[in-house]
């Protein structure tokens, strides 16, 4: 078993991180406070080669394997969460079907602009009344001669609304199959299709920089060639998508983590009470080390999770445990890193104090921990 990155992942790593460090994080509180998204840091992003990571080049994507673009992700939620949002959103949810189910028109039309950045695109399967539950999607699509028509809504749907979406990947009701259940497909929808409006959603405990959206369809008429991939295929696209969409959900968590355990040492390093520095109390260098041990196995399992993507192996069980295992333990590394902030982790000049906050998605998005366990305990045969 080798254990080392390549030469590339190394130098990947640290221009990503010297990029977070330099370019987001002096801007992301700032971002936060004001619930925005940020047009700059989102072109600097996709400059750096953050969008279509694991597209191939000939479709305007930067070729690298399912690693890299962990260690990328990782590395911008270790800053912020709302950014880590939008490059994870981006390219698993919204970049990715396109890629894995489009025809070959589909990915020349789309691929091009969103691995460049110039666009972003959504991946709507939440609804109102279908949200662990995305199969008891409500939203249809008829057809109608040469076109889809659709109506209903979708809810909390991320980088669907900004001035750059292009569009969103939608999954809907086409009918009925053979044994009587919903048959669903996935659906490309273009911003600007009459009868469709995307519309930004405030009020976010966390990722306040990230954009989030409602979306409403009304008669909303698409052309036939706008499914994506077979009919009928949509659950199982909603499947595969979120199988690689947990393993960034999962390096965000990961990141996230260090990203506490970095703050926190060092805050505690420089903090004195006492006549010593705060680490030098027992209690506190037990959080640390706990933090730090938590933080190394997360990342052998996240990283042995993409192995496996990049070998072409199943990952639907070690996904769910990198999604769960990894926003868990960033759960317990922000409560760590904001008690030894004591008060001043409550303050929002203190970073910890957002890593706090924006954690708790991770536990919700892509699947909550409830519905991870569901799965992690299907997969081994004991539900
Ligand atoms: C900021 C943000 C961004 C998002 N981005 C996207 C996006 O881009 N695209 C998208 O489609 N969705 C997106 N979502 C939606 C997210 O995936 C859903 O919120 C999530 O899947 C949970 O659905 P729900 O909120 O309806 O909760 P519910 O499904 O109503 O769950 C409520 C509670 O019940 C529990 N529960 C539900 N079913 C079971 C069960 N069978 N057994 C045990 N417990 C159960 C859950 O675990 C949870 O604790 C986003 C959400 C947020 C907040």
């Amino acid at each position: 078993m080798d254990f080392s990155l390549t030469t590339e992942q190394e130098i990947l790593r640290r221009s990503v991180r010297d990029f977070a460090e330099k370019v987001i994080k002096p801007t992301a509180r700032e971002l936060d406070e004001k619930e925005e998204f940020s047009y700059e840091t989102m072109a600097a992003m996709a400059e750096l080669g953050l969008f279509g990571c694991v597209v191939s080049e000939e479709y305007g994507g930067q070729g690298m394997d399912y690693l890299s673009y962990i260690i990328a992700t990782e590395e911008i939620a270790r800053v912020d969460g709302s950014h880590a949002a939008t490059v994870a959103a981006g390219n698993s949810l919204g970049i990715s079907p396109i890629y894995y189910f489009g025809n070959e028109e589909q990915k020349r039309k789309y691929l091009p602009k969103l691995c460049s950045g110039e666009g972003l695109w959504g991946f709507g399967l939440t609804e109102a009344n279908a949200g662990s539950d995305a199969g008891h999607t409500q939203t249809t699509a008829k057809e109608d001669g040469d076109s889809w028509v659709i109506n209903g809504s979708k809810i909390f749907i991320t980088n669907a609304s900004t001035d750059i979406s292009l569009g969103v990947t939608i999954l809907v009701q086409t009918g009925r199959g053979q044994d009587g259940r919903n048959e669903l497909s996935c659906i490309l929808v273009e911003n600007g299709t009459p009868g469709f409006e995307a519309v930004p959603m405030h009020g976010k405990m966390m990722w306040r920089g990230s954009n989030t959206s409602a979306l409403y369809f009304e008669d909303c008429r698409v052309p036939k060639e706008n499914l994506l991939g077979p009919r009928g295929a949509g659950f199982h696209q909603m499947l595969q998508t979120l199988d690689g969409g947990r393993l960034s959900i999962a390096a965000m968590g990961l990141g996230g983590a260090q990203g506490c355990y970095d703050l926190a040492m060092r805050y505690a390093k420089e903090r004195e009470q006492f006549g010593r520095p705060i680490s030098t109390f027992q209690v506190n260098a037990f959080k640390l080390a706990d933090m730090a041990l938590e933080i190394e196995c997360a990342r052998l399992l996240l990283y042995k999770a993409c192995w496996l993507m990049d070998t072409g192996q199943t990952i639907s069980k070690v996904a769910a445990m990198a999604k769960l295992h990894c926003s868990e333990v960033m759960y317990r590394c922000a409560n760590h890193a904001v008690q030894l902030h004591g008060g001043y982790g409550l303050m929002k000049e203190y970073d910890v104090e957002r890593f706090y906050r924006d954690q708790k998605l991770l536990e919700i998005g892509e699947g909550t921990s409830e519905v991870q366990r569901i799965v992690i305990a299907r997969l081994i045969g004991a539900l």
